[in-house]
Parts: C-alpha cells; structure tokens; sequence
C-alpha cells in the first residue's frame, strides 16, 4: 500500500525567528500524529539549515522549493543540487504553478531539473496542472498528460519511485477554491492510468500522487479519503503548526 506522504510548501514567508517557531510547534506533535505517514516541509533557503537544525533527531524531512538544473556556475540567485543536500534537504518541489506562470518554467526546464535531482539523491515533487481557462475548455485531460510527459521524459522506471507527483490545478492554489474530492480522484486516477502505459502497473500503483490546492483541515479528510489521492502538498496551511497537524491527522494510515 502507497504511505500517504502531506508536504508543507512554506513559498516566501517565514523569518528565521518565525521558521523556530514555527517548527518547534510541529516537531514535538507530528511524532505522536499518524506515524504511517511521510511528513515534510519545505521551507524558503535561507530557512533550511535552521530548519534541519531543529528538526535533527525529528521524523519531519526537509524539502527545497526549487533547484538549479545546473551543478554549479556563474548563475546569480540560484542554487544548485550540492547546496540543498549540504543543508539536509531529502526533498524538491519542481514545477510549481508559480514558477510556470511567474518564472517562465517550461516542461523541458523542469525536466532537467528533475533528472538532476535524481541523479543527485534528491527526491523531485513535480508538480502539473490546469488553470481555470483550460477546465472549462474541457482540456484537462490533455494539458495534464502533456506535463506529465513532458516532466518525465527520460526518466525511467527505477528512479520513479523517487518521484512524488502533485496535481495542483492552478485555479484551486492559494484561492481558498479547492477541487472537490471527485474531482480531483478522476484526475489522479488519470494520471495514476497514464503512468501504467508510459512504465508499468506496478510502477503506477506505487507512485504517490499528492493533490495541492486550498487543502484545509476542513476538507483534508474527503480529499485524503480518496482512492488515488496519497498524500497533500499544502500551502496557506502549512503556515500555522494546528492547521499543518490537522492535516496530516486527517490522512489515511
Ligand atoms: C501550494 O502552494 O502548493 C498550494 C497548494 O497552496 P495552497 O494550499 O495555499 O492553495
């Protein structure tokens, strides 16, 4: 059975003052809470080695935001694969909605980045999904398959267990507005479908497929409860350690 696996994406809040505190007000629940399930956060890079710092003798993993797909170089402001697990990140976020649609990433940049972080030891969540304009098209299905294709090209079966994928669609992030669990089940379990023809069945039943978007405690449980959905990848709830915890008490185990 897939372990149900909640990620905290901070995006660009918290001070250090703030992520202490802030961590501290998981550390000492999250370990009472659902054992059964994978829990991390991922925080801004300056937060990172304080957050690992406090969180050494922790079940709470870290995670970046974003990686280089460059090992090194003469590449202002970013921040390479060395870096990120120089500071204990197990885990990164690609692809976000927030890169794509503020950053200019495309499918191919994000798939660099994610063959880097594989070939690196870094576990890649990559993220997919389709803005309001393109569900009422009716093109979800399309726009989803050409991402997730897109993202995993060259990548091969041994490393997909390395890979989370998240399926945000972009007009549920950050609006308060989330998919309703039946919803969100059809595209997970489209993309769980999909992944069987580009690997295997096995492949697809093991790879977690986390949904993103509003998820809240309020609707945590009905959208973990699904079939397909195994796991969350949280923002604005993430930022409060009650709301964080609710959720993740809210997964299957
Ligand atoms: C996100 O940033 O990945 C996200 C899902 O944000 P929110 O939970 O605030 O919609």
């Amino acid at each position: 059975m897939r372990k149900q696996f909640i990620c905290g994406n901070w995006k660009m809040f918290k001070d250090l003052v703030e992520t202490a505190e802030l961590i501290n007000g998981l550390k000492t629940e999250v370990s009472s809470l659902n054992p059964k399930v994978t829990v991390a956060v991922c925080p801004p890079f300056t937060s990172l080695a304080i957050a690992a710092n406090l969180l050494k003798d922790s079940t709470i993993r870290i995670g970046a935001q974003n990686m280089s797909p460059h090992d090194e170089g003469a590449c202002t402001g970013e921040i390479s694969w060395r870096m990120l697990k120089s500071v204990g990140c197990e885990y990164v976020i690609l692809g976000h909605s927030e890169r794509r649609q503020f950053f200019g990433e495309t499918n191919e940049l994000i798939n660099e980045k994610a063959k880097k972080a594989l070939a690196n030891g870094l576990k890649p969540i990559v993220c997919v999904g389709e803005t309001l304009d393109q569900r009422e098209k009716g093109v979800t299905t399309q726009i989803i398959t050409t991402q997730i294709k897109g993202v995993l090209d060259g990548i091969g079966s041994s490393d997909l267990g390395n890979v989370t994928i998240a399926y945000e669609p972009v007009w549920a992030i950050g609006t308060g507005k989330n998919a309703t669990p039946l919803q969100a089940q059809e595209v997970h379990q489209g993309i769980r479908k999909l992944i069987g023809q580009l690997y295997n069945w096995s492949v697809a039943e093991s790879i977690v497929i986390q949904y993103g978007g509003s998820v809240k405690p309020e609707n945590a449980k009905d959208l973990l409860a699904q079939d397909d959905i195994d796991g969350a990848l949280v923002g604005g709830a993430c930022l409060k350690p009650d709301s964080f915890l609710a959720i993740i008490s809210a997964a299957k185990s």
